[in-house]
C-alpha cells in the first residue's frame, strides 16, 4: 500500500467505505441482471436500486440514467449522434468532449475560466444554429463553476439541446438536472467516491437516444452488454453517502486555509480562477518560473500526491488547453499544479502541501 499525503481527488477519489463495501456484496454473489432466476432478481434489483439512487442524486427520474463504463463513455453515448452537425462546445471542456466532436465550434471563456455568455448571445442569433451546446458543471482543472442554467437559456431559445459534463460536480456541489434544464449530464463514479470503470449518462428523453454499444438489449437498448454489476452497487452506495451530505462540509474551510498559506508563502503564485466561482475542492496554482514538473516531482519526493492539470493530459508536454483558454502564456501553463480536497482530506494535509510546496515558493521567489 502506497502511502502519503493524497490531493488528487479530481483524478480520482478514495473509495468511500461504504462503496467499497456495496461493491465486496455484489462480488461475493453470482447473477447477471438480464437473467430470470432468482440470482439474476437479486443482481436487478441492487442494480435498480443505485439506478434510483443515482437519479436522486442528481434529480432525474430512474428511467432516464443509463449505465456506462465512466464519463468519458457517458459523453460519446450522448454526443456521438451529433458529430456531423453544427455544434458549440465551451474551450475548456474535457478531452472526452472536444474529441467526439472534433469539428465543434469553442466558446471562448473569460480570464476567470467562465464560458463568455455574451459571446454565446451572440453566436446564436446567426446561422449555423448548433444542434447542441455543450458546457461543463466544473472544470476539472481549474474548479471554475459554469453557468450552465444560463447557457441552456440561451441554447433553448435557439433550438438547441443541451450537454452538460457534471462529473466533477456531486460529493462537491449540489446538482439539479432539471434546475440545469439540460438534456443529458454525465456523472463518474470514482469522481465521487465510487468505483472506477462506471458512469452514467442521464438523458432526458433516453428513447430518443441512439445507442453507441448495441447487443444484448441492456439499458433499455441504449447501451449494450452485460452492466458492471458490483461497480454500480458502488457507485449507488457512493450516491447515497453523499446524498446524505457526508463529504462536503469541511472542503471549503481545507481549501480556505490551502489558499491562505500559498498566499502567505508566495504572494506572486497565480491561483487560477481565484475571482470566479469554483468548487470547493480545488486550487489550481502556478509559480512563476518553475515548471510544473519540478513542483510534481518535489511534492512526489515529500510524499504529497498533487498532479498537473487533469490526469489524463499529465504524461503530454502540451500545455492545458484550459489554462490557454484563459489566457495562460504556455510557460504559465506549464507552471500550474492542481491540487484537489476530498471526503478524506484534513487540515494536516494541507499542512504538509504546504511544506513541501513553501521550499519551492521561496525558490521562486529568489
Ligand atoms: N469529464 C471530466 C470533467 C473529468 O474530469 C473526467 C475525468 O478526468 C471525465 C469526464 C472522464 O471520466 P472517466 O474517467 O469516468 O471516463
Amino acid at each position: 500500500m502506497v502511502a502519503g499525503v493524497y490531493l488528487d481527488y479530481n483524478a480520482t477519489a478514495p473509495v468511500l467505505p461504504a462503496a467499497a463495501e456495496a461493491v465486496a456484496v455484489a462480488l461475493r454473489q453470482p447473477g447477471n441482471p438480464s437473467s430470470v432466476h432468482g440470482f439474476g432478481r437479486a443482481a436487478r434489483a441492487r442494480m435498480e436500486d443505485a439506478r434510483e439512487v443515482v437519479a436522486r442524486l442528481v434529480g432525474a427520474a430512474p428511467a432516464q440514467v443509463i449505465f456506462t463504463s465512466g464519463g468519458t463513455e457517458a459523453a460519446a453515448l450522448g454526443l456521438h449522434a451529433f458529430r456531423d452537425r453544427p455544434v458549440l462546445v465551451s474551450a475548456i471542456e474535457h478531452p472526452c468532449v472536444l474529441e467526439i466532436l472534433p469539428r465543434a465550434e469553442r466558446i471562448p471563456v473569460t480570464a476567470d475560466g467562465v464560458v463568455d455568455l455574451d459571446w454565446l448571445a451572440t453566436r446564436l442569433r446567426r446561422d449555423p444554429l448548433p444542434a447542441v451546446v455543450a458546457v461543463m458543471l466544473a472544470n476539472n482543472e481549474t474548479g471554475v463553476l459554469q453557468p450552465v442554467a444560463e447557457v441552456a437559456a440561451l441554447a433553448r431559445a435557439a433550438g438547441a439541446a443541451v450537454f452538460c459534463d457534471a462529473v466533477q460536480g456531486p460529493g462537491k456541489v449540489a446538482v439539479d438536472m432539471s434546475g440545469l434544464d439540460v438534456d443529458f449530464l454525465t456523472l463518474s463514479a470514482h469522481k465521487l467516491g465510487g468505483p472506477q470503470g462506471v458512469g452514467a449518462l442521464i438523458a432526458r428523453t433516453p428513447e430518443s437516444l441512439p445507442p453507441l454499444v448495441v447487443g444484448g438489449g441492456q439499458e433499455r437498448g441504449r447501451r449494450g452488454g452485460t452492466q458492471n454489476g458490483p461497480g454500480i452497487a458502488g457507485f449507488g452506495a457512493a450516491a447515497r453517502a453523499i446524498a446524505a451530505g457526508e463529504c462536503v462540509s469541511c472542503l471549503t474551510d481545507l481549501r480556505d486555509r490551502l489558499e491562505a498559506g500559498i498566499r502567505r508563502l508566495a504572494p506572486q503564485a497565480v491561483i487560477w480562477g481565484e475571482g470566479a466561482e469554483r468548487l470547493p475542492n480545488t486550487t489550481c496554482v502556478g509559480l512563476p518560473g518553475i515548471d510544473q514538473q519540478r513542483v510534481l516531482m518535489a511534492l512526489d519526493l515529500a510524499g504529497v500526491a498533487v498532479s498537473a492539470g487533469s490526469a489524463c493530459s499529465s504524461g503530454k508536454v502540451a500545455p492545458s488547453h484550459v489554462l490557454t483558454a484563459m489566457g495562460a502564456t504556455p510557460a504559465q501553463a506549464r507552471e500550474a499544479i492542481r491540487v484537489s480536497l476530498g471526503w478524506a482530506s484534513a487540515a494536516s494535509d494541507v499542512d504538509a502541501f504546504l511544506d513541501a510546496w513553501g521550499r519551492l515558493a521561496r525558490a521562486s521567489a529568489a
